[in-house]
């Protein structure tokens, strides 16, 4: 755990020795990990930042495999509905265009960006970062395209599209026969595999690997 400092103390440190908790604000000389360890606020128990093995592999890997789930996630039908001998098949594009067709455009729009172009715009910048990490290349766009990221970060918004999606499937269940879809899986695992890359991909790790000259983050 790292040591937090005073106030008199924090004058005679230069900056890139501390850092602030997240959480709780607490200030504190910034620890040396080695690999696979991490640093926990002393007060809150926030974790500070980690240093994991293979950060740049491992996230590539779960970046293709979420942008290769984007697809089928949006795009098959998330649940098949039937209904008084009717029955539709409904996934998250005809959701948005049935939306933007019965006059509630803006809401279209909104379910739009947070459904589908901001998780993909995520997964793009987070794509671009890595690679120009992994090559050496464009580091300068690199920290441009993940200061991005971070800003988009809170506006992709699939967990509380799937629990729209939960929640319809529990109130229309007595009502209609319902099937999942193999939208819904890919949907779910969609998330899951998001989930995994927030916590693989350690800010700090990429941080350093987009501002450092040689390249460490491979380790
Ligand atoms: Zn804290």
């Amino acid at each position: 755990m790292p040591d937090p400092v005073d106030a008199i103390e924090v004058s005679d440190l230069p900056l890139d020795d501390l850092v602030a908790c997240h959480e709780c604000d607490l200030l504190m000389r910034k620890p040396a990990l080695a690999l696979g360890e991490k640093a926990q606020c002393p007060r809150c128990g926030y974790e500070l930042y980690a240093h994991r093995h293979n950060v740049v592999e491992r996230s590539l890997a779960l970046v293709l495999a979420a942008l290769l789930l984007y697809i089928p996630a949006n795009f098959l039908p998330i649940m098949q509905l039937n209904l008084l001998g009717q029955s539709s098949e409904d996934t998250v594009w005809s959701g948005v265009v049935g939306l933007f067709d019965t006059g509630m455009q803006g809401v279209a729009a909104v379910v739009f960006l947070c459904s589908m172009a901001i998780p993909l715009l995520k997964l793009l910048c987070q794509l671009a970062v890595l690679l120009s990490i992994r090559w050496k290349i464009g580091r300068s766009y690199g920290l441009l395209l993940y200061r991005i990221y971070h800003h988009m970060k809170d506006w992709g918004m699939l967990e509380v599209y799937l629990m729209g999606v939960l929640v319809a499937i529990v109130k229309l269940a007595d009502m209609a026969s319902i099937t999942i879809g193999l939208g819904l899986v890919c949907f779910v695992s969609l998330l899951m595999v998001q989930v995994l890359l927030e916590v693989v991909m350690s800010p700090h790790q990429i941080w350093q690997a987009l501002s450092a000259e040689d390249d460490h983050a491979g380790d």
